[in-house]
């Protein structure tokens, strides 16, 4: 069982954020230590740690928090973004709670770092 996250008190309302999207199934909210002019986050309502935990039920989840995320890009008229999932925390995964960077509005590196 996941343990209660920063993401978790945020789904529930415990903490505020800057909300983009929510709908039955994700929320999506603005990174609040923003690594690009634009830097929004989308999370799956499902408790899931990361992309390790996820099986063959999640597909269309996963599908559909990416589809979100770049709806929400292209109503910012982006063109450009980046989207980052990190996966355990040699990869930089800080929350425990799978979800989905959106980063546009700046060149971006690679490889990153
Ligand atoms: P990770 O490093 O796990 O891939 O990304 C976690 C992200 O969550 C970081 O970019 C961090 O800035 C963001 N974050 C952490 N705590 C909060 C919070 O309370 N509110 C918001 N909006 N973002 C957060």
């Amino acid at each position: 069982m996941i343990k209660t996250t920063i993401f978790q008190k945020i789904i529930n309302g415990e903490i505020p954020c800057e909300k983009l999207h929510e709908d039955e199934f994700c929320i999506a909210f603005n990174d609040i230590a923003a690594q690009a002019p634009v830097h929004f986050l989308v999370i799956p309502k499902k408790p899931i740690i990361s992309l390790f935990e996820c099986t063959k039920d999640d597909s269309d989840l996963l599908g559909h928090l990416l589809f979100i995320g770049s709806k929400i890009a292209k109503s910012k008229k982006l063109k450009d973004w980046r989207t980052v999932i990190n996966t355990g925390e040699e990869s930089g995964q800080t929350v425990f709670h799978l979800h989905i960077h959106f980063l546009s509005g700046r060149k971006m590196n690679w490889p990153p770092g």
